[in-house]
């Protein structure tokens, strides 16, 4: 498959037609309606909201969801791909079908009613409707659990109190997925709408990564919802951990998809560039580079094929993904600075993608459990004994 390169193990040949075509469409959106825009929005930071609705006609919205929660019933293999390649023009668009199908549609399809189901995953799958996950606090980032945004019953309506963090798509989402904590310690899942009154947010500035996505803080001083607009199938913190681990599933093909680009545009540049006598490329010290980042990118490619085999046979364990996401962020990171390095003055500029990825790996790095939070939990799972409560 010309476009999943570098496939120095031929991975592509365990790809079915519909997984290439799949990957083809995505990589076409990404090249011709994507990339003539990024640089202007990442300069902005601001997100190409136009692009939405493409998106969700195009099936790229929670699409190993079921067709009837809102999905394209792709494989998760499929979905893989398609978030290597938006990852692949940038950590932003990535991140908004992140959110959008992991975060948001995958909680409302496994633990919403049926009246919930049917009245957001259609519009959601199609971009009609945007939503945002609100897990995150100001002083609860990798310890979630210790939430204090607040629930509390009131006849047949709850009164939400709390704030929420770094949340992606917030001030543009019409309807948030808000984790908060029952006077039992008991956490719940709630669907705040747009509008709501208390319900308030905040875009944060100042970003000099992911620049192309809005990241908010979410307010909420006694939003009175409904009884109905709890996510009634679920309790404990698994309801948000579990969301968390569909969208980590994406992230790992997400960053291999930014490495990638990131190898081929060094690869590119240094078969151009000539210093000294020949092309930078026919110096050992170049090669070296290039050697390692297609190494590593082969690794985590054999690593994330592997994974989408066992989440589609329904045998992926979270742990699997957290090696997963933990491996393919730290890879990319690194190849991302040495494509960087490769392409000298030229690679500070916008001109070229490595910075920008390199500036957005920063936060995939941190975002969905931070690289400790994943070693840890490999951790726990190799020795049996938790090193954090
Ligand atoms: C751009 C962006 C978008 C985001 N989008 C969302 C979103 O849509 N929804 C949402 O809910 N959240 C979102 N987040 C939040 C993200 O998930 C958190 O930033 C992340 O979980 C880390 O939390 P923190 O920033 O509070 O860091 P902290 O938890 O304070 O961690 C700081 C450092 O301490 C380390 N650390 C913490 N505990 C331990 C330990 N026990 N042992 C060793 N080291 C430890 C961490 O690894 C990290 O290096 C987003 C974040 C960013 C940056």
């Amino acid at each position: 498959m010309k476009n999943f390169g570098p496939d120095y193990y031929n991975i592509s040949d365990f790809l079915s037609d519909e997984e290439l075509l799949i990957q083809q469409t995505a990589f076409d959106f990404v090249k011709t309606e994507f990339l003539p825009l990024i640089n202007e929005h990442y300069e902005k930071g601001t997100f190409p909201l136009e692009l939405i609705s493409k998106l969700g006609d195009l099936g790229f919205l929670g699409s190993s969801l079921p067709i009837e929660s809102g999905g394209a019933g792709v494989t998760n293999i499929a979905y893989g791909l398609i978030l290597h390649e938006l990852e692949r023009g940038d950590s932003g668009l990535r991140s908004f079908a992140s959110v959008q199908g992991a975060l948001v549609m995958y909680p409302i399809h496994a633990f919403g009613s049926s009246e919930q189901r049917a009245k957001w995953l259609s519009d959601l799958g199609k971009g009609i409707k945007i939503g945002c996950f609100g897990l995150t606090e100001p002083n609860f980032g990798s310890n979630p659990g210790g939430m204090a945004t607040a629930c509390k019953k009131d006849g047949d309506d709850w009164i939400i109190n709390g704030s929420k963090m770094w949340i992606t798509n917030g001030s543009i989402a019409d309807i948030a997925i808000i984790w908060a904590k029952d006077g039992e310690g008991i956490i719940r899942g709630f669907i705040l709408e747009k509008g709501m009154k208390g319900f308030t947010s905040n875009d944060i500035h100042g970003k000099l990564s992911l620049r192309a996505s809005i990241t908010s803080e979410l307010s909420m001083v006694d939003v009175r919802v409904p009884d109905s607009s709890r996510l009634p199938n679920i309790e404990g913190l698994k309801g948000p951990l579990s969301c968390l681990t569909q969208a980590r599933y994406g992230i790992a093909w997400g960053m291999l998809g930014a490495a990638v680009d990131c190898y081929n545009t060094a690869l590119e540049y240094a078969k151009e560039r000539k210093q000294f006598s020949k092309p930078i490329a026919g110096y050992q010290l170049t090669q070296a580079k290039l050697a390692e980042m297609i190494t590593k990118i082969t690794e985590a490619q054999l690593m994330v094929y592997r994974l989408g085999q066992l989440k589609d046979q329904g045998k992926m364990s979270f742990q699997q993904v957290s090696m997963a996401k933990r491996n393919n962020c730290a890879i990319a990171r690194d190849i991302a600075k040495i494509s960087r390095e490769i392409l000298g003055g030229n690679g500070i500029t916008i001109d070229y993608s490595p910075i920008r990825h390199m500036a957005n790996i920063e936060s995939v790095y941190t975002y969905e459990g931070t690289h400790e939070m994943h070693t840890l939990i490999i951790g726990e799972d190799v020795t049996g004994l938790p090193s954090y409560d």
